[in-house]
Parts: C-alpha cells; sequence; structure tokens
C-alpha cells in the first residue's frame, strides 16, 4: 500500500512523514471514497471492528462499506438504534462501546494531529481514547486536513477553546464553556471532558494507521479561516453527528452502578429482567 499520494495540501505530505519516526503509518487520501479503499484496505477481511463516536468517519460512509464486505461492526453510536431507556441504553450503548475496545481493529476520528505528527485528543467517557490504544492489534484513525494544526500549544487551543466548546454545545451540555466558546477549567459536575490523550508513538501492542484526508471533516477549525468554510465544516459535522447514548440523570439516580451491573451479568451469559 503506497502512502505516496498527490494531495492539494501539502501540509498533509509533511505530517505523513513526520508520522513515520513515531511508528505510525500515516496515508494520504485525496477524499473520501479513497479513504474508504484504504481502510477496507487495512481492515482485515472477517476482521471484527469497533467503532469510536466521530462525526469524520460517518462522513466518509466507510461502515456500511464494511458491512456489506461481511466485517462485523460493533457501533454504539449508530443513529438508527433508538435509546430511550437504560436498557436500550445499554443494548445499543453502553455495551457495544465495551465491546468495541477489545476486538480485532478499532476505527475512530481524532480531534487534531500536529505537523510532527502527536496526535491529541479530548474524550467525555474516554472510551474513544482507550479504543485507540488498547484492546486490538490495529487503530485507524481518520482525519480531515482541517484536524491539522501547527504544534502543540496551537494543538491544545484548538481542542479547549474551540472543539470542546462547538461539541458540548451541540450535546446540550451545561458545562460554562458552551456559553463563553472558551475554556474554563471547570471542575465539578458540569465538566463534561474528563480525558485528554496526546499519542505519540504507536504503542508495543497496538499499530496506529492515520488517515489523512484532503478535505475537511468532523469538528475543527483555525479561527482566522473564512466564515464560509467554518460554516460548511459545521453544517457537516451537524448532519452527521449522534447524541450522547446516555439517558438524562445517569448518575444521580445510581444508574452508572446499574449499568456495570448489567455488564457484569452479560459477561456471565446472563440476562437483565
Ligand atoms: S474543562 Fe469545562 S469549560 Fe473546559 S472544555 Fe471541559 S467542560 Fe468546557
Amino acid at each position: 500500500m503506497s502512502n505516496i499520494i498527490q494531495t492539494t495540501n501539502p501540509v498533509i505530505g509533511k505530517v505523513v512523514e513526520a508520522l513515520k519516526n513515531r511508528k505510525i503509518t500515516g496515508l494520504a487520501a485525496v477524499d473520501a471514497a479513497h479513504a474508504r479503499k484504504l481502510i477496507l484496505d487495512i481492515v482485515p477481511e472477517g476482521a471484527v471492528i469497533g467503532i469510536g463516536d466521530s462525526s469524520s468517519v460517518r462522513q466518509i460512509q466507510v461502515l456500511s462499506a464494511l458491512e456489506e464486505r461481511g466485517n462485523r461492526v460493533i457501533n454504539g453510536f449508530d443513529p438508527g438504534k433508538k435509546i430511550h431507556d437504560l436498557k436500550s441504553h445499554f443494548e445499543n450503548g453502553f455495551w457495544p462501546m465495551i465491546e468495541a475496545t477489545v476486538c480485532d481493529a478499532y476505527l475512530t476520528g481524532s480531534n487534531a494531529i500536529t505537523e510532527d505528527g502527536r496526535i491529541i485528543n479530548v474524550d467525555g467517557n474516554g472510551n474513544r481514547v482507550a479504543g485507540m490504544i488498547w484492546g486490538h492489534p490495529i487503530t485507524i484513525l481518520v482525519m480531515g486536513q482541517n484536524k491539522i494544526v501547527k504544534d502543540l500549544e496551537e494543538g491544545m487551543d484548538r481542542v479547549k477553546n474551540v472543539i470542546a466548546p462547538e461539541h458540548l454545545k451541540r450535546k446540550g451540555a451545561p458545562s460554562p464553556c458552551t456559553k463563553t466558546g472558551y475554556c474554563h477549567d471547570c471542575i465539578g459536575p458540569q465538566r463534561a471532558c474528563a480525558v485528554t490523550s496526546i499519542i505519540e508513538s504507536s504503542p508495543p501492542h497496538t499499530k496506529i494507521y492515520v488517515i489523512l484526508v484532503d478535505e475537511d471533516l468532523g469538528l475543527g477549525w483555525d479561527r482566522a479561516w473564512p466564515q464560509e468554510r467554518i460554516n460548511r465544516i459545521i453544517r457537516n459535522h451537524e448532519e452527521h453527528m449522534v447524541m450522547c447514548p446516555m439517558p438524562e440523570c445517569i448518575f444521580e439516580k445510581g444508574n452508572n452502578d446499574k449499568l456495570w451491573e448489567m455488564a457484569r451479568q452479560k459477561r456471565r451469559g446472563n440476562v437483565w429482567p
């Protein structure tokens, strides 16, 4: 599989080169169709593939292609599966999120990547960052060109002061950043971003692939970009986002304990009443 592809954005080639030194395979894709083909080439036929929440992955429409080929896709973020109570939340969200982390391959997006190849993510549940680094031999991260940042300083500013506020606003979170548009480093129940991770190399047991697409995908932009481009990124993200599969007041009602008890029972082959 060649990673020497002519993209219109020269920075993509720079990131692909930088990733080589980090034991991460960077692959340039000219468009969404090309990204789909690269993913189908990487994922072995018959492999079980886990999905982390990502509008970039949904935008390139690769999940149906994997299923049509016969791969089992474990997706706790399927907009077609409704969640209306704790049981459906467990079956369609919580349990697939657990199963997805330990499978044959994991596919998701990412918040930002620096020009020297460091991958930055902010996560609420932590399932997505856990899935990126452990539980399977292959991780594939799909990122649009809009996710490339100059360095860690710009990347942390992007994830904390652009992506997190915009993402949480659309999820209806009560966090202060959703009102002001920047991070207050809040503490307490309104804090929605629990985990920040920086991947600097493939871990020994997980081969990481980064597919950099020569299109804008997912949520993320530079404030200096033309408003028209930012609006297009937002529109595409909103079309492909799914609401968090977590019923309201999950912690107040002790539902978190119930969810883990259901998982314990399921591992033993028991069915929750
Ligand atoms: S720490 Fe609080 S204010 Fe900052 S991004 Fe996270 S939720 Fe928003």
